[in-house]
Formats: C-alpha cells, sequence, structure tokens
C-alpha cells in the first residue's frame, strides 16, 4: 500500500510519524521550503523568530507530548524542552499568578473572595459537566454557560481573556467545549484526578513548555525519524476515479497512490479534486489571524524567570500574551541580547491594536522603546478554523472523507485540544480509520 500525505504541517508530520512507525511506504508533499506549515522559525538580524508565540501544552497526557514519547523518545521533554513557570495575568493594578488548583484560587488576587467563591462554585460544576456527556454543551457559548456564576466585572475579564486564549474569541462567542477537553476530557474520575484539581498532589495543568531551538525543533525531531518530505512540492490536483483515490498531479505529472491525507485547509479540498466530488461538512472558516510584535534589546532589560505575562483588558476585548523567549532559549538572539514577543488576536484595526499591545508593553517594561535594537511585526492565521461555538470541534469533519482513500487531518478537522494538540489527536483518529478500512 502506498500513500501520500499532502502538506507538511504538524497535522501532515503527525499522520507521517505513525505510518512510518507502523511500516507504511509513503511520501510527504509540501508546497512551502520548510516543513512544518505555522511550527516554524525564522532568522532576522540574528533574532530567532517563531511563527507567534508559541507553548505547547499538557506535557504529560496531551496528544502532541504522548505521540513523540512514543515514537521518537520517551525522554523527549526533558531533553528538548523548557517548561514555563507560570501564567502571571495583570488586571488593573492587581497582578497574580494564574491558580494551577483550587487551593491556589482561594488566594487568587485578582478576584475578590465573592468572586473566588463563585468560581469554585463553577469550577466544581464545571468537573462534574465534563463526566456528563457532550450533548448538554456542545454548542454552547462560555458565556452561556458562566454566566450565572460570574459576580464583578473583574470576573468577566478574567474569564473572558481565558476565553480568547484558548479559542480565539471573546467569552460570548467562544466555544464552552474547548475547556471541557483541556480540563476534564477522558480522564478518570479518579482520587488521584481529584487530588490534582484541589491541590494536594502534583499539577492538574501540566504546564505548557517552549522546544530549545525555537519551535522549528518540533518538526525537525520528527524529520529525524527519516520522515521523506518533498519540498516546494506543491499539490494541484487529487486524481479520482469510481469515487476511488488514483494519485496526485504535481506540476502535470501524476503520482499514483492508494491513500491521499490532506493536511491544507478543508475549505480547498473540494477544488483539488479531479473526477470526483467532495461530500462533507466544511467548516465555516472565519478570518483568524493573530499579530506577534517582536522586540530585540542588547542588554538584559528584565528578568521574567520563564513568565508568561498576560495584560487582561478592562472590556471584552482580547488580551495581550507578552513572553521573554531568551529566558526559555537564550540562543534566540545573538549574544548578551533579549528577545521578547507579545502576541493578540487581530480582531480590530492592526495599528490601533499595536499601538494598544505597545501600551501593554510599557505597563510590563517601563521605557523600553529606549532600548529596542530590532522590531519586527507579524500577522499570521493562528489556527485554520475559530472555536466558535456555533463551529464547535463536533461540528469539524472527520478525517474519512466520502471518497474512499481519502483522508483529512489538520486543526480544520475532528479533533480536541488546540493547536499542535488537535494536530496529534486529528493523525491518531486518521489512523483508526485507515487501520479499520484496511484491515491493518
Ligand atoms: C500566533 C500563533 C500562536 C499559536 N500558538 C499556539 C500554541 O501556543 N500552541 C499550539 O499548540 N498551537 C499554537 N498555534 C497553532 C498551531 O501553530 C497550528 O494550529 C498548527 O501548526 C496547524 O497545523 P496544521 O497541520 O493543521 O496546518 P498548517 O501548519 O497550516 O500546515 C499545513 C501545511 O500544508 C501545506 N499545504 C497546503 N496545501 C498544500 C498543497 N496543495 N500541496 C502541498 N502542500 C500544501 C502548507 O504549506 C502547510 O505547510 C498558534 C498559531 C499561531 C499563528
Amino acid at each position: 500500500m502506498r500513500a501520500i500525505i499532502i502538506g507538511s504541517g504538524m497535522g501532515g508530520l503527525c499522520t507521517g510519524l505513525i505510518l512510518k512507525k507502523n511500516g507504511i511506504d509513503f511520501v510527504i508533499y509540501e508546497k512551502e521550503d520548510h516543513p512544518g506549515g505555522s511550527f516554524w522559525t525564522s532568522i532576522y538580524k540574528g533574532y530567532k523568530i517563531d511563527t507567534g508565540l508559541h507553548m505547547l501544552t499538557r506535557g504529560k497526557t496531551g496528544e502532541l507530548p504522548v505521540l513523540m514519547r512514543e515514537f521518537i523518545d520517551k525522554d523527549i521533554f526533558q531533553k528538548e524542552f523548557v517548561s514555563q513557570k507560570a501564567y502571571r495575568f495583570f488586571l488593573g493594578d492587581k497582578n497574580d499568578v494564574i491558580p494551577k488548583n483550587l487551593s491556589e484560587l482561594l488566594k487568587f488576587k485578582l478576584l475578590n473572595s465573592s468572586d473566588r467563591m463563585k468560581f469554585l462554585k463553577m469550577y466544581l460544576h464545571f468537573l462534574r459537566l465534563g463526566r456528563s456527556g457532550t450533548e448538554s454543551y456542545s454548542d454552547m457559548t462560555s458565556y452561556g454557560y458562566a454566566k450565572k456564576f460570574i459576580g464583578s466585572d473583574n470576573m468577566l475579564y478574567f474569564l473572558n481573556a481565558l476565553c480568547w486564549m484558548s479559542t480565539g474569541c471573546n467569552i460570548k462567542e467562544g466555544a464552552l467545549e474547548r475547556f471541557v477537553d483541556t480540563l476534564v476530557r477522558d480522564k478518570e474520575f479518579s482520587f488521584d484526578f481529584i487530588m490534582k484539581h484541589i491541590g494536594k498532589k502534583g499539577d492538574a495543568t501540566e504546564g505548557d513548555w517552549y522546544p530549545v531551538g525555537g519551535l522549528k525543533r518540533v518538526p525537525e525531531l520528527f524529520m529525524d525519524q527519516g520522515l521523506d518530505v518533498k519540498l516546494n512540492n506543491e499539490v494541484e490536483k487529487i486524481v479520482v476515479e469510481d469515487n476511488k483515490v488514483k494519485g496526485v498531479k504535481i506540476s502535470g505529472k501524476f503520482y499514483p497512490s492508494d491513500i491521499v491525507i490532506y493536511d491544507g485547509m478543508i475549505s480547498n479540498l473540494s477544488s483539488l479534486i479531479e473526477g470526483g466530488e467532495l461530500d462533507i461538512k466544511i467548516p465555516k472558516q472565519d478570518d483568524y489571524e493573530a499579530i506577534t510584535i517582536w522586540l530585540g534589546f542588547d542588554q538584559k532589560i528584565a528578568s521574567w524567570d520563564r513568565e508568561s505575562r498576560i495584560i487582561i483588558q478592562n472590556n471584552l476585548d482580547s488580551p495581550h500574551w507578552g513572553v521573554f523567549l531568551t529566558d526559555f532559549d537564550p540562543g534566540l538572539a545573538p549574544e548578551g541580547h533579549q528577545l521578547f514577543g507579545m502576541s493578540a488576536i487581530l480582531h480590530k484595526d492592526k495599528e490601533k491594536l499595536i499601538e494598544e499591545m505597545k501600551e501593554s508593553i510599557e505597563k510590563l517594561i517601563p521605557d523600553y522603546k529606549d532600548k529596542v535594537v530590532f522590531e519586527h511585526i507579524q500577522v499570521d492565521r493562528a489556527e485554520k478554523t475559530l472555536q466558535k461555538a456555533e463551529n464547535s470541534m463536533w461540528n469539524l469533519p472527520e478525517q474519512k472523507t466520502n471518497i474512499e482513500g481519502l483522508y483529512v487531518v489538520g486543526t480544520d478537522t475532528k479533533a480536541f485540544g488546540s493547536g499542535g494538540t488537535m494536530c496529534a489527536g486529528s493523525a491518531r483518529r486518521c489512523w483508526n480509520f485507515i487501520k479499520k478500512d484496511y484491515n491493518l
């Protein structure tokens, strides 16, 4: 059996790794000149700049870390990644580290004592919700669920910031489901689970991690496993006969295969198909871009000890997320320099947002302007589709299509979590379909 994967984003690479370890003959065609899709790092004036700010979530049980441990190296996280210590939130004149469990929540300075009790009640209700089946919340907004627990405006703004960071939209639009996934889905409601959440045993969130060497280290680790990626090869057509995949066309030349797995945008897939008709749910793809301001400093101007710092807006606008990436890897900047990034979802006029983000930077690093020696502004599509309640993960297409031998992976297919987690989950689900369809 011969397979072709179209696209070497994390969806395509995760699928490739699974196929490789299961002895399937395959090749990956990538239209760009590098693998990894959005997981990449470019060099400008000696600074290594990722595609936006990235952290790998759920270091123990997240689908991407699990896949990398299973197929690359069981100690990969100790060897290649550095953990983030905390997310520190700023709201008005207060700041505090985001609680990792219920014990920390009871002392959380951004909320008053009445809000904390309301939050606690919501959290306990929420843990039960995650265990009670999905029908009741699959199209619910975060606000639709949380409003009966929300006390002061500060609590609303705090929850709104969490929502923007997880779903890419505000609390009144973002899918509740994204939180269900991160916190409780598929977890055993065991003694250990409860102890973690009340802060008596380990960390319920499992921390976030950064790859030493920059984000591109992640696809490089996959490539080191011998994945065959043909760069600068754009697939123009997927050839179908009698509703069955026959192969692909690149620059007019035909390459036969039994299976094609597509990691590009699902909304473009129909236009690629020649000789057949695609009949799958196409997610509504809202414009969804993130903006990142990168700044280089030729001296150490602040020490954040591997913390992310997040400014919460006193309205329903998106939070501004800032990180000194050289805290995680000094090699990302010329020797002795610091590299700082701040990201936000681009949901309003770009120039206005840049101005507001720079005000946030000033709040976090007073007088930073005099010390900047490098500035670079980036705009990227953050995920292929927004996690709005009306277009939640349950409504995304399955990895198997109506055309025999044609499968889809990536963050606009049905999988749970965010970014890299979703890619790995989609690859695993895709492999399960292939195994079943071909009796492997
Ligand atoms: C600013 C920002 C911050 C983010 N933060 C995080 C984070 O903290 N944690 C996290 O996990 N995720 C994060 N993400 C999201 C994550 O980067 C993406 O969700 C993920 O990389 C998407 O992978 P994918 O495989 O679905 O798609 P892509 O990365 O888009 O890959 C698709 C690939 O297919 C190729 N392709 C498409 N069509 C063809 C064709 N016809 N022929 C050949 N090749 C083709 C493309 O060139 C591309 O390489 C962030 C993203 C951004 C932009």
